[in-house]
């Protein structure tokens, strides 16, 4: 069992609230690293100081938050409204468990039961604003004494191994996968320069945390370790997956907000094909990470992006591969320790 992803999948970290995970994460990085710090932002930065061999600063980003719900009203039969917090697709949510605010409050999106649904209500899809959380209390006052407006909810999954141990699924492994692998390398040797761990907030509502740390961390080089949808399951169309489950790390070239750093993507490239890591390109085209943040703040930095293939991301059970997993902490670990400042000299 890993439980590195067992702990890290099963706290909670929405979007604006991640403090429960960064806790975590703290706990488990402190004795490896030199020093850390949380910024205004709550971003939890770590640095692992360098061999001296090289004066370079690289940092390494992972998202914390998980895409999550938002308490809105509460109706007065004790019903909870919520909005969503991060993307979704509506149909995702109904007959989920969730666990409302600070005290955890176990709550089920509720849905009208199928022998009560008329013909022709099947094909339709029920829109968020139009689910409650049923938390079940007998009135608005009840509701009241437990849950607030403005409380956060999460889903309730526990994290399984699957396929004699080879699968996993859980909760937001996008991006506690990511996370996972960030304090994987802090716990490894230390690199020829100083690297900077960032695990940031905040980014399934707009790269936000992300751009905060990358300001703070006056870094020369920028890799950003994500869990990216897999698409790779039977349609109608024959259409190539743009990634899948255990076929290796994906390497992004281009999404909606980057063109990564070629010189960094070559980089990559190079070393999953020299140490024989199995790799994936991306294909190129819609999504963000972190690195689009990055890449553009203060002078710039050059940043790309390595991510674990996961399906159903956005919704409470995503699933993906350890063979992929293990694999990115690999060649993210052997992309670091090969990195030089002639990596990004340009002629
Ligand atoms: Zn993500």
């Amino acid at each position: 069992m890993n439980d590195l992803l067992k702990q890290l999948t099963e706290a909670v970290g929405v979007s604006g609230a991640e403090k429960e995970v960064r806790l975590l994460i703290r706990d488990l990085i402190a004795d490896h690293v030199d020093e850390w710090s949380v910024d205004t932002m709550g971003n939890l930065t770590a640095t692992k100081r360098g061999t001296g061999d090289y004066d370079m600063r690289v940092l390494v980003d992972a998202h914390m938050d998980e895409v999550g719900l938002l308490i809105t009203d509460i109706d007065s039969s004790g019903m909870l409204r919520f909005t969503n917090v991060g993307g979704f697709d509506d149909r995702a949510l109904l007959g989920k468990v969730v666990q409302v605010g600070p005290h955890k409050v176990t709550g089920v999106i509720g849905a009208r039961a199928i022998h009560l649904l008329k013909r022709g209500e099947y094909s339709k899809v029920v829109r968020i604003d139009a689910m409650r959380i049923d938390i079940g209390a007998k009135n608005k006052e009840a509701a009241s004494s437990s849950v607030k407006v403005g409380d956060y909810a999460a889903f309730v999954t526990e994290y399984e191994e699957l396929d004699g141990g080879r699968t996993a699924i859980g909760k937001a492994f996008d991006n506690r996968a990511g996370c996972a692998a960030l304090i994987e390398l802090l716990r490894g040797e230390r690199y020829p320069f100083d690297l900077v761990a960032a695990f940031t907030v905040q980014e399934e509502v707009g790269l936000r945390g992300a751009k905060i740390a990358a300001f703070n961390a006056r870094a020369d080089a920028a890799l950003v370790l994500e869990c990216t949808p897999a698409f790779d399951l039977p349609k109608e169309q024959d259409r190539s997956p743009n990634v899948a489950l255990g076929k290796g790390v994906s390497v992004y070239v281009m999404d909606a907000r980057t063109i990564q750093d070629p010189r960094l993507v070559a980089h990559i490239m190079a070393t999953g094909d020299s140490q024989g890591i199995p790799y994936q390109v991306r294909q190129p085209g819609g999504g963000g990470t972190n690195t689009g943040a990055i890449q553009r703040a203060g002078a710039g930095i050059p940043a790309a992006t390595l991510a674990v293939p996961g399906r159903y991301a956005h919704t409470p059970t995503m699933m993906i591969s350890l063979d992929d997993y293990d694999n990115i902490v690999r060649l993210a670990d052997a992309t670091l320790r090969t990195l030089t400042p002639d990596t990004f000299r340009r002629d």
